[in-house]
């Protein structure tokens, strides 16, 4: 009984040191920069740049492999913010702005094929072999995969209701701010 409890420790002992060692030595570097750049995209996972993730796409640009107009749902700001950080210039001409989407699916087009389940990422389609399909509008972020994969065009695009819960005061124009004269008291 002894042995086999002494045994057991000695074990613990060495391979936790091993453990430790290995974590110590082994670890692989993390790339600061790569990690600024990850937090500045909308972390979506979406992969309409072609990469298979955010984090993917941040080290892409980390290393000065891809251009940073890629992100389609962070828009012209997260262009922008990206073009500042990494110190480029980004052609903002061809980039459209727009609002909050979700998919929605046209009941009578459904032939219920399942591509667009399969292309889903955050599971956000209901559906069944044969069956009408539909999109949990709440959960869709908005990448528009599903559109490119269906057979008969019966997903669209439309635009997110605003509501109370979800409207936001719009950002002021920089140009707005920097025209508006200065208020003060006359002396
Ligand atoms: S656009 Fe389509 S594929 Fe993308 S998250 Fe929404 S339902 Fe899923
Ligand atoms: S890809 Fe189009 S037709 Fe196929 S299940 Fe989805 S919505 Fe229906």
């Amino acid at each position: 009984m002894l042995i086999a409890i002494s045994s057991l420790t000695v074990m613990g002992i060495v391979l936790g040191s091993l453990l430790g060692a290995a974590a110590r030595f082994l670890a692989v570097q993390e790339n600061p920069l790569e990690e600024e750049l990850k937090a500045m995209l909308p972390g979506s996972q979406c992969g309409q740049c072609g990469y298979v993730g955010c984090s993917q796409y941040a080290a892409a640009l980390a290393r000065g492999d891809t251009s940073v107009t890629l992100c389609a749902p962070g828009g012209k700001a997260v262009v922008e913010a990206l073009a500042k950080k990494l110190g480029v210039t980004a052609d903002l001409s061809e980039l459209e702005e727009k609002g909050p989407e979700y998919a929605f699916i046209i009941e009578g087009l459904c032939i219920g094929c399942t591509r667009c389940i399969r292309e889903c990422s955050v599971d956000a389609i209901l559906g069944a072999n044969k069956l009408m399909h539909s999109v949990i509008a709440e959960a869709c972020h908005s990448c528009g995969k599903c559109v490119k994969v269906c057979p008969t065009d019966a997903i669209v695009m439309v635009p997110v209701r605003v509501t109370l819960a979800n409207w936001h005061w719009p950002k002021p124009e920089v140009e707005h701010i920097q025209s508006k004269p200065k208020v003060g008291y006359a002396h």
